[in-house]
């Protein structure tokens, strides 16, 4: 199994904020398909916060988890859920019918069949999915209370997928934020159940969002205080913009979705992701819907788009 692997082998960080809360790191700065879990203590019950590959990687020390909460269901946040049978899951109700079955988790995706088959394999065999039927919906602003004062909320922020949420640990004043992952790759918005105009939204709820420590599921994993915290997240959001005005000057030439898909504008076009193709074509077909509804891009031939 890759996460075995000797890059991965080096030893993990738990890193504590705050008397209740840890970070338990993943794998290679949690890069995916790795990515920071958080653990909740409290003083009747342990939480923990979207169980990676690197619980697999801890399984000579796994903690003792009363209840697992997830930010959203994609695969690599469930990849080390099912260490925990026992343990209730929680998702977001929109997001749960992802956990339910493999054919769930797949609808949240979209894929054609020449990518769904052969990423059914990678969740089931480097993902570790196991679905559960009886895993348990919250809706926004759900608390659960661990004991002792120590309780994580949930907050809905869609558009990454429709239940997308974050998850804010009192007394600590974390705010994990899932997938919102302050990343340069920028936002996520390529599956049939992501939204861009949703991740805009949600981006626009961050901003109000204050907590002393921020924690993200990739790439930066920790950032203390809000200054630095605003300046990450406009760095992140701006890559939205970007990409529509890349879009524009593409279009100054007509071209179909197909061209545009290729062409990419999400990906680097060296960079080799399986799911590059639908995953350009959801995205961008967003913007250049809204584009044309704004009347900056006309069809000026059935399925050829020429920017105004
Ligand atoms: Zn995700």
């Amino acid at each position: 199994m890759a996460a075995t692997a000797a890059p991965d082998a080096a030893p993990l960080e738990d890193r504590p904020l705050g008397r209740a809360t840890e970070v338990l790191f993943g794998a290679r700065g949690g890069r995916y398909p790795h990515g920071n879990s958080l653990l909740v203590r409290g003083a009747e019950e342990t939480a923990l916060i979207d169980p990676s590959l690197g619980m697999h990687l801890r399984r000579d020390r796994l903690p003792a988890v009363d209840r697992v909460l997830h930010s959203h269901c994609h695969e690599d946040h469930i990849a080390g859920s099912g260490l925990f049978p026992d343990a209730p899951w929680h998702f977001h109700a929109l997001d749960l019918p992802g956990i339910r079955s493999l054919d769930g988790l797949m609808a949240i995706y979209g894929f054609p069949p020449g990518v769904d088959a052969p990423f059914r394999k990678v969740v089931l065999e480097e993902f570790h999915f196991v679905p559960r039927a009886d895993a348990l919906a919250f809706e926004d602003r759900d608390v659960f209370d661990l004991g002792g004062g120590v309780r994580v909320r949930a907050i809905h922020a869609p558009g990454h997928t429709r239940g997308h949420s974050f998850l804010h640990v009192e007394p600590d004043d974390v705010l994990y934020l899932g997938d919102v992952d302050l990343s340069s790759f920028g936002p996520y918005y390529g599956d049939a159940w992501s939204d861009l105009e949703a991740f805009e939204r949600t981006l626009a709820l961050a901003r109000q969002l204050e907590a002393r420590w921020y924690a993200t599921f990739h790439h930066i994993g920790v950032i203390e205080g809000r200054a630095a915290f605003l300046e990450r997240l406009e760095r992140f959001a701006a890559v939205i913009g970007d990409r529509e005005r890349r879009l524009l000057a593409y279009l100054a030439e007509p071209h179909t979705l197909d061209e545009i898909a290729a062409h990419r504008f999400v990906y680097r076009p060296q960079d080799p992701v399986p799911f590059a193709e639908p995953v350009e074509r959801r995205s961008m077909g967003q913007h250049l819907a809204r584009l044309v509804a704004a009347g900056r891009v006309e069809e000026v031939e059935p399925g050829r788009f020429l920017a105004r």
